[in-house]
């Protein structure tokens, strides 16, 4: 009945021809659809409609693949392979080119730090009593300029925005032929086999009252980090060894081990958290770590009494560091009507992410850096006002 409300509401915003409008709620359909109706593939024809307007034939025509494989109504199947044909024609067509969605690709203003990789070698990482760890240019900064591209160590979709609903749950695209877990709705490429490299399984569903996101973060980092230690031994050695300051380790190799040391030298700031603050902290740390004990991957690993502890430890920091997430956001234009004048320009949350180096430039209410996402969810901090050779960056 909600699917079908929701199919509805995507046939209007279709033929107002707000087509990204009609796609979220296509979606929003293929999320509520009871397994078995026809109305997952009533849904899934509908939105490869969208897919002809917005000229992608070839996700049209994966869509209405799709639809009559999720039971199509027979009766009116020849409208779905007039569709098909007219796709093929349309990809077969010399002067075709197919509609791409990007957010504009930008690049570092400078060049690349010989130590960490999407910085601009102007920047340094440095620590003081004040601010901890925190990031210094060594040269004067104009409005503009782009000193951080930074690949994302971990991501979730915050599925309490509307945004989200156009993006993959495991890789974020944006428009492709989702389809959707059995479980809780959420939308992963068809093709692209991303439902079933997510760790989503694992975090899907389950129940949290506080800030679902930030739960999904730190367990998912949880899951990020475990697969990247063969062994506890090897990841207690690393982090006793980054306690002691060495920060290059020669057993650490790879990007994601590098990110990991940095995540681990984030600030705690037990001291500043209230009781109450404490109380919740501890509470939501239990409870993922009763959850993350029913995974084989954690129970047959942490088996030690040392290990279990330490996993505690482990899951409590991440906690702490989950606030220095960054929150990610859709650029949307809203009303663009006939006359082609756009009325509205909004940002939209999409998804929360942990960036190593990002989240080393502190908060300030009159920051000099603005930070948001790019292409693939990398994150891009340009320069709002000029900064001299020495001085601290800050975002908001
Ligand atoms: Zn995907
Ligand atoms: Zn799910």
């Amino acid at each position: 009945m909600l699917a079908e409300v929701s199919r509805e509401r995507g046939k209007q915003y279709f033929g107002k021809g707000q087509l990204f409008e009609a796609m979220e709620e296509f979606n929003n359909c293929l999320a509520l659809a009871e397994i078995g109706t026809n109305e997952m593939g009533l849904a899934f024809a509908n939105r490869s409609a969208c897919y002809v307007r917005m000229n992608m034939p070839m996700n049209a025509m994966t869509d209405i693949d799709l639809a009559k494989a999720a039971n199509y109504p027979p009766q009116l199947m020849h409208k779905l392979n007039d569709r098909y044909q007219k796709c093929f024609l349309r990809l077969t067509t010399e002067t075709f080119q197919p509609a791409i969605f990007r957010v504009r690709d930008l690049r570092l203003s400078f060049n690349e730090h010989d130590k960490f990789e999407g910085v601009a070698d102007c920047l340094k990482i440095q620590r003081n009593m004040a601010y901890g760890r925190h990031i210094i240019t060594k040269c004067d900064l104009q409005i503009g300029q782009i000193v951080l591209h930074e690949k994302p160590y971990s991501i979730v979709p915050n599925q309490s925005s509307m945004s989200y609903k156009n993006r993959c749950t495991h890789c974020f695209e944006l428009f492709k032929n989702f389809i959707t877990c059995n479980q809780c709705g959420a939308y992963f490429c068809s093709s692209e086999g991303c439902l079933e490299m997510s760790y989503h399984k694992h975090i899907c569903n389950i129940p949290y009252s506080g800030p679902k996101h930030t739960f999904d973060l730190v367990l998912q980092v949880l899951f990020e980090i475990n697969d990247a230690y063969k062994g506890v031994n090897q990841l207690l050695n690393a982090i006793e060894s980054l306690r002691k300051g060495n920060y290059y380790m020669a057993d650490l190799t790879g990007d994601q081990q590098k990110a990991f040391c940095s995540i681990f030298q984030m600030n705690h700031n037990h001291e500043k958290q209230s009781d109450e603050q404490m109380q919740s902290l501890l509470q939501a740390s239990a409870c993922a770590y009763q959850r993350i004990m029913h995974i084989a991957n954690f129970n047959r690993k942490f088996v030690t009494k040392k290990h279990r502890r330490f996993l505690k430890h482990l899951i409590l920091h991440l906690f702490h560091i989950a606030k220095y997430a960054i929150d990610l956001y859709d650029y949307r234009q809203e009303g663009s009507g006939d006359d082609g004048i756009t009325k509205n320009h909004t940002f939209q949350m999409f998804g929360s992410g942990i960036y190593p180096i990002g989240s080393y430039i502190s908060h300030s209410c009159n920051p000099n850096v603005l930070c948001y996402a790019s292409c693939f969810s990398y994150m891009v901090c340009q320069v709002i006002r000029p900064i001299k050779k020495g001085e601290q960056l800050f975002r908001s």
